[in-house]
């Protein structure tokens, strides 16, 4: 299996080469050259594996699809390493749930927990992976990354709790000072591992990303102090989520003729792009709905066509914040697949017409259609009042809490549920996470999963520093040795 850009860089690269590293040097995302193909055959032999062994090996073999360059057995280990009853609190690790809708009658709406992993979002279930990935390829090449990232919640604490401890690694999260939910910094900052640096920036979580690419873009600094990321471009992390829409498939249907559907909470398109490969590759989906918040570039790209970035003035500060975006940055994937994969048309939309005017128009374009009709996506738009509205009917007819962000999956999933096609909805966080919406919806604390009691009172380190990246080399540079 090679590894190509979507902007066509003549490179083709190995999977663990492509492992450490962020875009291609063109700027484009890495793609697979093509998409391993399941036939029946192969769909009922992994049927046959999800049942009789569950999450771990069911990774395996969809990974062993796309990487070649780690033995087999190593990577069969690496999987039964992740995906843990005690990690992920349930053996099934992605267990499903039906749930009473309003859903049209014959029509199944089912939550798939994807948020039962270390920091409760979906982001564990591709991180924890890449944790044990990036300490295994930097073992074998004798060598050292220190990742730099800048956090508004989720990713920050999924990084930390995966590498944590981890040989050869180093964090470095910037989030911005006080911006976090109470439950997000204790989560975080309570974290003592010495390879775990906690950086509070005076400032918002902008200015953390502007901190980040400028320190990346001293590219000798990058050099010297071997400065990686661990963003949702990265390919490992997309694929990794490609197995949890295999394990949905195989709990929602008897046999492998009947057809599921997706929802999926969406904010840079990674999420849903791991549905999209698994459509490629043959899994029977039906439809792949992108659901957004108030910041709705990609409904608005489904409806018209239409793809414009928003600026910072423009992007609304949600109640589901995981999903407050600009840009969707693992979007340019999909377009690269609609655009029958023409590089030079997928540079010239991305890096062109971006950068010049802010917004690309595929709607006159007659391959626009097929983002419906032969790629099954569909979309829908939720917002402060829908996401309220969502969780206390939930909450009236089936006596559970959700999240924000699952909320806004299930207000868009339910209108678009068909008969006879189950239609599962990705929990990508658990409640706590977002308590002050949820006593806002409920009147009460959302439940508190036990090993999470008390967290708000455990010693905390973080380093605060002012909005600045020579104080942020500087800090770097003094814990690295
Ligand atoms: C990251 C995140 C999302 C968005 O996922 P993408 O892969 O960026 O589309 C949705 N919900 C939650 C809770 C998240 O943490």
């Amino acid at each position: 299996m090679r590894y190509m850009s979507t902007r066509g860089h003549a490179d083709r690269k190995q999977f663990c080469e492509i492992l450490l590293e962020g875009l291609a040097p063109d700027g484009g995302l890495y793609l697979p050259e093509s998409y391993p193909q399941i036939s029946a055959i192969d769909l009922a032999k992994l049927r046959g594996v999800w049942n009789t062994q569950g999450y771990a090996a069911l990774a395996f073999e969809v990974l062993s699809l796309y990487i070649d360059d780690i033995p087999a057995q190593d990577l069969r280990e690496l999987c039964l390493k992740t995906y843990t009853k005690d990690c992920f609190g349930t053996s099934e690790i992605v267990p499903i749930k039906a749930l009473k809708t309003d859903a049209a009658p014959g029509a199944e709406v089912s939550l798939e927990a994807l948020s039962n992993g270390p920091t409760l979002a979906f982001k564990d279930m591709a991180m924890q992976l890449l944790g044990n990935l990036f300490e295994y390829e930097l073992a074998r090449r004798n060598a050292e990354l220190n990742i730099l990232g800048a956090t508004s919640g989720d990713t920050g604490s999924a990084a930390e709790y995966a590498m944590r401890g981890k040989k050869g690694v180093r964090v470095f999260m910037t989030s911005p000072l006080g911006r976090m939910s109470p439950f997000q910094q204790a989560q975080m900052f309570s974290l003592l591992d010495e390879n775990i640096h906690n950086i509070a920036i005076e400032g918002v979580f902008d200015d953390c990303q502007d901190i980040v690419k400028a320190v990346s873009n001293d590219l000798e600094f990058k050099r010297k102090y071997k400065i990686g990321t661990v963003n949702s471009i990265n390919w490992a992390r997309l694929l990794a989520q490609v197995v949890y829409y295999f394990a949905g498939y195989f709990q929602a249907t008897h046999n492998d003729s009947q057809k599921v559907s997706f929802c999926v909470p969406s904010g840079n398109f990674g999420n849903v792009c791991a549905g999209h490969v698994a459509r490629m590759m043959g899994l029977p989906i039906d439809q792949l709905v992108v659901a957004t918040n108030e910041n709705d570039v990609l409904d608005e790209f489904f409806r018209t066509g239409v793809y414009r970035v928003r600026g910072t003035a423009d992007t609304h500060e949600t109640s589901s914040p995981s999903m407050d975006i600009s840009k969707a940055s693992n979007f340019e994937r999909f377009v690269f697949d609609l655009l029958q994969r023409d590089a030079s048309q997928t540079k010239n939309l991305f890096h062109d017409q971006l950068n010049q005017k802010g917004q690309f128009d595929l709607g006159s374009n007659p391959l626009f259609a097929n983002a419906k009709s032969k790629f099954g996506f569909a979309s829908g738009k939720s917002t402060h009042t829908d996401r309220l509205k969502t969780i206390q009917e939930t909450y009236a007819n089936n006596h559970i809490m959700i999240d924000t962000h699952t909320a806004d999956g299930l207000k868009v999933a339910v209108p678009l549920a068909k008969p006879g096609i189950p239609m599962l909805v990705l929990e990508t966080a658990l409640p706590i996470k977002f308590a002050a919406t949820l006593v806002e919806a409920l009147g009460k604390e959302p439940d508190r999963p036990p090993k999470f009691e008390g967290i708000e009172a455990l010693p905390k380190r973080v380093m605060v520093l002012p909005q600045s990246a020579a104080a942020v080399k500087e800090y770097i540079a003094s814990h690295c040795n």
